[in-house]
């Protein structure tokens, strides 16, 4: 497929000004002055935050299109030679494709207005950082009238050509905890006098892994991963306390409040071994992101054969695109951007994804609110 050199364009220019949740302001900038070149009057959602709409010929429903714009705190090791110029941020999740695809999206939408009702454009800030961009965005009103939302993430493991979707459940809940050990600090040739919490912290990392292993039923899916362990002053001095923090990933409600019960019975029984105290503090984040049946099929229907559609596993990775779907009826698609070069995961230094997916992005999108404007029915039908 032929890409329109705008699209490139508006992709290099984005990927090589990442900026972190919450402070994408050249971002949101550029983004603003490219919406009002297209003949568009955005407005401001918060510091960073974006909304247009598009108006149909005609009243009638309202679609949703969203894009993330936040990039990571990484220092871009793609080789791509159009990396970031921001030192330590990288778009190492693809969000510049997503704003470049909603940009196309708009241009298409633009240059044939021949629906009724309108598109309303939500440019979100910070979806890497909990609490996320999508509750603000909410709050301030970026739903009111939207009959459908639509979004898309690219995925770098799916070739070009490829979309996920699925009925039901597509990402995961997506947790955090933090585990402090209290000890009790001593000498290092002193054991029997001290609590060490640097053994204690150590035991409970190895006994959380018996919780999908042994307590989650195998036919349900649970992440339990201990990502920080810190504690200790230094090397002959028993540690007085410990942390360990970590999340967790589940895709129903009944998994995830058993894991959050069992990563408490892990914490506090094994200090409790040493005579020691353990308190569990567990923060909900993103919910599930469930799509809604009928929008799915309806999409998937106006795209047809343009696009290779697969129904993928629930991905463990969260997203607060969920948040939109709590409100509105609609779905999130995974689009196909696997590059030539070696496949990276998705915040990884070296990520890449092969800009062949933009166009076929722009179609997904276009074409898909152009078809819920006709018929905003198909997204509740039955
Ligand atoms: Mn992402």
């Amino acid at each position: 497929m032929d890409i329109n050199p705008q699209y490139i364009t508006w992709r290099r220019d984005l990927h090589q000004i990442p900026e972190l949740a919450f402070e994408e302001f050249e971002t949101a900038d550029y983004l603003e002055r490219e919406l009002l070149r297209l003949g568009l009057s955005p407005v401001r959602l918060g510091k960073t935050g974006l909304m247009a709409d598009i108006a149909g010929r005609a009243s009638g429903p309202t679609v949703a299109l969203r894009a993330d714009m936040d990039g990571l705190p990484l220092v871009e090791d793609s080789g791509e030679p159009f990396s970031s110029r921001h030192e330590g941020v990288m778009h190492a999740c693809g969000h510049d494709m997503h704003m470049t695809i909603l940009l196309g999206a708009i241009e298409g939408l633009l240059a044939r207005r021949d629906f009724p009702g309108q598109v309303r454009i939500m440019f979100q800030p910070s979806e890497e950082r909990p609490p996320g961009g999508a509750p603000d965005l909410i709050a301030r009103g970026v739903l009111e009238g939207v009959d459908v939302v639509l979004g898309l993430h690219v995925w770098s493991g799916f070739p070009v050509g490829t979309v996920g979707i699925r009925h039901g459940t597509m990402m995961a809940n997506s947790d955090r905890f933090r585990i402090r050990i209290h000890g009790r600090g001593g000498h290092g040739s002193e054991p029997d006098t001290a609590k060490d919490a640097v053994l204690i912290a150590s035991q409970i990392v190895v006994n959380l892994q018996t919780i999908v292993s042994r307590r989650v039923s195998p036919m349900e899916a649970a992440v339990v991963t201990a990502g920080t362990i810190r504690g200790g002053v230094t090397f002959n001095i028993i540690a007085e306390d410990a942390e360990v923090t970590g999340t967790v990933r589940t895709l129903n409600h009944g998994t995830q409040a058993l894991v959050e019960e069992e990563i408490r019975v892990v914490a506090e029984n094994t200090a409790r071994m040493h005579g020691a105290t353990a308190e569990l503090e567990y923060m909900y984040g993103y919910p599930a992101v469930i799509n809604h049946g009928p929008v799915v099929d309806a999409w998937r229907a106006a795209v047809g054969r343009d696009a290779h559609f697969i129904e993928p596993s629930p991905s463990m990775g969260g997203e607060d695109f969920a948040y939109y779907l709590k409100e509105r009826p609609g779905a999130f698609a995974f689009l196909g951007a696997a590059p030539d070069t070696e496949v990276f995961p998705h915040h990884s230094p070296h990520f890449r994804v092969s800009e062949e997916a933009l166009p076929i992005g722009v179609m997904l999108l276009e074409r898909g609110a152009r078809h819920f404007l006709q018929h905003p029915e198909q997204a509740t039908a039955r």
